[in-house]
């Protein structure tokens, strides 16, 4: 990768605004007790006025009871607020903002990146408390990080699972519920949980995030000193892939719209080449921004595809073993 290259537009911001959530508050004209208590929501007058709003100045994010998407984080804002029409051009209003300097550094190498499942089972202990409840109606939602993390907490390590069992692959990186549904931990780059998928037992699926996954995505594999990373859309093509290509670090995006993101969140200084496993849900221009993304990038592309409706139904009908749906 070469030391000139600047076009990690999404992973450059989080990083530049880390710690700067009150200023950004004032430059957006918000009060900045949000940080503390909820405040009337900026975005749009809800049901008279009624305080809704708060922003979680630790991630950077903004969460409003009665918005829609319910939340997002604090580049989405300034959209939201419209002062900015594209993600790119609310980066650059919050960098002229807060005079933050246009910088020409390589890529951090994530040589440090901790253990995600790691990170999510030592939250589990303590690291973010859950917030108690004294009585005070600002405090009657719970930061969306600490829902998912004791939905996580409340579930199990997935065994023989009888929905991967049906689709004949092990449920790599899952946890199950009690009634029987999988969860799929969706985490950035460092390893914050971000949100979920979960899969019931019929096979329906259901991406839990407050707002967008920006970038969070499930993953398998080691990225650390990866030549090669890969990504799929699906969870239970990310799975059989994993295990076909013997261990290949690979990215599940979740929904279609998070799969640029996602690459770039996950994408280190000895990344070299992507592998895209694309189907029938990806976006149609998936390819031609894939593409350009790796040109700017110097990184090459390979590009699959399958007709089926993911990697792990054409695997298993390749072997000839698919089962009949039950
Ligand atoms: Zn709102």
């Amino acid at each position: 990768m070469s030391n000139t290259k600047t076009v990690r537009p999404y992973l450059d911001i989080k990083a530049q605004i880390e710690g700067r959530c009150s200023e950004i508050l004032l430059l957006l004209g918000i009060n900045p007790l949000a940080m503390a208590t909820q405040i009337t929501c900026p975005v749009a007058e809800h049901h008279a006025g009624r305080v809704s709003f708060r922003v979680n100045p630790v991630t950077n994010r903004y969460f409003c009871a009665h918005c829609q998407p319910k939340g997002a984080s604090l580049v989405d804002l300034v959209i939201q607020l419209g002062k900015a029409e594209s993600f790119a051009a609310a980066a650059d209003y919050l960098r002229a903002g807060l005079d933050i300097k246009p910088q020409k550094t390589p890529l951090q190498a994530l040589g440090d990146m901790p253990d995600p499942l790691a990170q999510i089972i030592s939250k589990k202990h303590g690291d973010h408390p859950v917030q108690t409840d004294d009585g005070d109606p600002v405090n009657d939602i719970p930061l969306f990080e600490q829902q998912i993390t004791a939905m996580l907490d409340a579930a199990n390590p997935a065994n023989l699972h009888p929905y991967s069992l049906h689709r004949r692959f092990a449920p790599l990186g899952a946890r199950a519920t009690d009634g029987g549904n999988l969860l799929i931990p969706a985490h950035d780059h460092a390893g914050n949980l971000c949100g979920l998928l979960q899969i019931s037992l019929q096979g329906k699926h259901l991406v839990v995030s407050d707002g967008r996954l920006m970038g969070a995505a499930s993953t398998l594999g080691q990225f650390k000193d990866a030549r090669v990373i890969a990504a799929t859309l699906d969870w239970e093509s990310q799975v059989v892939l994993h295990t076909v290509y013997g261990g290949m670090p690979i990215i599940g995006y979740l929904t279609p719209d998070n799969a640029l993101l996602a690459v770039d969140e996950f994408l280190t200084s000895a990344t070299k080449e992507i592998w895209v496993f694309a189907g029938p849900r990806d976006v149609p221009e998936l390819q031609a921004g894939m593409t350009l993304y790796a040109n700017n990038n110097d990184l090459k592309l390979k590009w699959f595809s399958t007709k089926e409706p993911d990697y792990s139904i054409a695997y298993a009908k390749k072997l000839g073993s698919f089962p009949h749906p039950t």
